[in-house]
């Protein structure tokens, strides 16, 4: 599983962030931060209390919300200056979401779940060789035998295992998991993160991750923390 991406992008860090000023549209929240940059292939961990800033921080990075004020640079593309059709192209591209509660969908089997960034972004093309690709995740991640199953079948370590897949089937030049650890007993725990980092090294992605499991920080390279970073 190899990310391709343009060589002339490369000397730009993955994530590069620059006195970023956001708010939500009420209440009272307020996330500012000076500098941030992590680095191509490396891993960084967000921590921080609830209700810091770390969910947001992803959305912001992701190009799915926009600072007030500020630059956000994600795998080379300056997101401040694009229209919400081209942030969001931009996220179909570079961008692979591992979501807390994983949100699959129901009614369709594990196959069809991991195979749905294809189904609703036309800009994916749904080819042979991705279907190839999508089983080979599967049979990586150790679920290559439940494809036809539904998620209500599966075990939650299973379906954790299939948000993982879903979200690196496109081959995402940043890999984004929300809490992915949060529900899970400790064998999961690593096991799931074991297949994140699996990724990260063979593919050259850059995995952020939000995590609240104090023990599993020493496997990343970089731990941004929120209370240190909006002080
Ligand atoms: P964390 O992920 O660190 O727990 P969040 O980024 O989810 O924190 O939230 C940061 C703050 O922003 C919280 O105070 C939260 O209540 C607020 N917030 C989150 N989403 C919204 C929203 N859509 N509208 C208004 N306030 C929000
Ligand atoms: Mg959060």
């Amino acid at each position: 599983m190899k990310a391709q991406r343009p060589p002339e992008l490369m000397s730009s860090p993955a994530i590069r962030i620059q006195d970023l000023s956001f708010g939500y549209g009420e209440g009272d929240f307020e996330l500012r931060i000076g500098k941030l940059e992590v680095g191509r292939a490396s891993s960084a961990a967000f921590i921080g209390p609830s209700g810091s800033g770390k969910t947001t921080l992803l959305h912001l990075i992701a190009g799915i919300t926009l600072p007030q004020s500020g630059k956000i640079e994600t795998n080379g593309v300056e997101l401040t200056g694009l229209s919400e059709n081209a942030r969001r192209a931009f996220r179909i591209k570079n961008i692979g979401l591992v979501f807390q509660e994983f949100e699959l969908l129901e009614y369709l089997t594990v196959l069809d779940n991991v195979l749905l960034p294809y189904r609703i972004n036309a800009a994916l093309e749904l080819t042979e060789a991705v279907r190839e690709r999508a089983a080979n995740v599967a049979v990586e991640v150790g679920i290559g035998d439940k494809l036809s199953r539904y998620p209500s079948q599966l075990s939650q370590g299973e379906r954790q295992r299939v948000a993982v897949c879903r979200a690196v089937v496109t081959e995402p030049a940043v890999l984004m998991a929300d809490e992915p650890t949060g529900n899970l007993d400790p064998r999961n725990k690593g096991r799931v993160l074991d297949i994140l980092f699996d990724y990260v090294e063979t593919s050259g992605t850059t995995l952020l991750t939000v995590t609240h499991d104090h023990d599993l920080l020493d496997r990343f390279e970089r731990i941004v923390d929120f209370k240190e970073l909006l002080s």
